[in-house]
């Protein structure tokens, strides 16, 4: 089924999702399935699965010159998709990026996802991969998640990249893109941000999942800030606790997001005891996730991260 019509039948009521990551290459499924089976009590619809752009490593060739090696350290979201629906009857979506796709791979993917009868896609540009300091897509590849879009609607009307297929079988797929309440790093300002964003939604996006955030009034004005623009897709927010006293700098760096000043300051007065440090932010999600739900957001979706036991003690608290 369609994620948006999970929403619609839910009826105001919010679902809960959960996000996880391939394993490292050479990690099985038991590692996805340690995480979600005990998230599957609270009865997620859907669950996302990441896609990651390859990286570098860099082996010392006899020469003393150093050689670049592409390798992908978390392959297999496809498979992942199929096995997740095969074991829990319930919906995956896998994430689909444009980094490293030429436009006929990503065809070729959107057809195995077709045929597997995956119906969601979370349509994606990635990040710049490490060495490269900016975004680079593929010499034939999309250079913004909206080109992404545009092939997935093409698809859903029937229309491949060879000119010569006519009519060709109409995908049906229900096309979801990312948003940023405290704007996407790269943007030169919210406004501009926000007009990228409009752009996914008049390409055939159906719904936004955002980046994390901490603070939920920035949720509560995005939401604002895109109903303004004629932007009326539901908006899932993306939730993670932070469990780290490190995070408090990797997750403003990684992310482009602010941390509410109570939040660090109740981790300050905390700092060296990890348990205490764990539990403020347990709780800091739990009461986000409380006041998200109040006001109706469609979905929480967790960024669960492997770590499912803090996941769990959160939805308890929630649903
Ligand atoms: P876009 O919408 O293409 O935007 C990228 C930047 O370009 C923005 O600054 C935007 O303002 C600007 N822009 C957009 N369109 C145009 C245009 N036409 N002209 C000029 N500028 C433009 N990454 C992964 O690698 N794998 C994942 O599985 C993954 N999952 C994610 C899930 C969620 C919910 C979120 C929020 C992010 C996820 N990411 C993932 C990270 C994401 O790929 C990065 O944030 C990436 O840098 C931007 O992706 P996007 O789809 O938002 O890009």
């Amino acid at each position: 089924m369609k994620v948006t019509d999970y929403f619609e039948k839910a009826k105001g009521k919010t679902l809960i999702s959960f996000e996880v990551l391939p394993p490292l290459k050479g990690g099985g499924m038991q590692a996805i399935f340690k995480t979600l089976d005990p998230l599957m009590e609270f009865k997620p619809p859907f669950v996302d699965v990441t896609y990651h752009r390859e990286e570098f490593i860099y082996n010392k060739r006899d020469s003393g010159y150093y050689e670049k090696i592409a390798i992908r350290k978390r392959p297999g979201t496809v498979g992942i998709c199929a096995s997740i629906m095969h074991r829990y009857g319930i919906d995956a979506v896998p994430h689909l990026i444009c980094g490293g796709f030429t436009k006929e791979d990503t065809e070729n993917v959107l057809i195995d996802l077709n045929f597997l009868n995956i119906k969601n896609v979370l349509a994606l540009r990635g990040d710049a991969r490490k060495f490269d300091g900016k975004f680079i897509p593929e010499k034939d590849g999309h250079n913004f998640a909206v080109d992404l879009v545009n092939q997935m609607h093409d698809m859903n009307t029937g229309k491949y990249l060879d000119s010569n297929i006519e009519n060709g079988e109409k995908t049906d797929f229900c096309i979801g893109v990312a948003g940023y309440p405290e704007k996407h790093i790269e943007a030169p300002n919210f406004a501009i941000d926000l007009q990228y964003l409009k752009a996914k939604i008049d390409a055939g996006a159906s719904y936004i999942v955002t980046q994390m955030f901490f603070d939920n009034q920035k949720y509560f004005d995005f939401v604002d800030a895109c109903r303004a623009a004629g932007i009326n897709v539901p908006i899932v927010p993306g939730l993670k606790p932070l469990t780290k006293f490190y995070q408090l700098s990797s997750l403003p760096r990684l992310f482009f997001i602010n941390l509410p000043d109570d939040l660090v300051a109740a981790v300050m007065k905390v700092k060296g005891d990890k348990e205490a440090i764990k539990q403020v932010g347990i709780e800091w999600c739990i009461a986000q996730s409380k006041e998200l739900k109040a006001k109706g957001a469609p979905c929480l979706h967790y960024y669960t991260m492997g770590d499912q036991d803090t996941i769990r003690t959160i939805a308890e608290q929630v649903y």
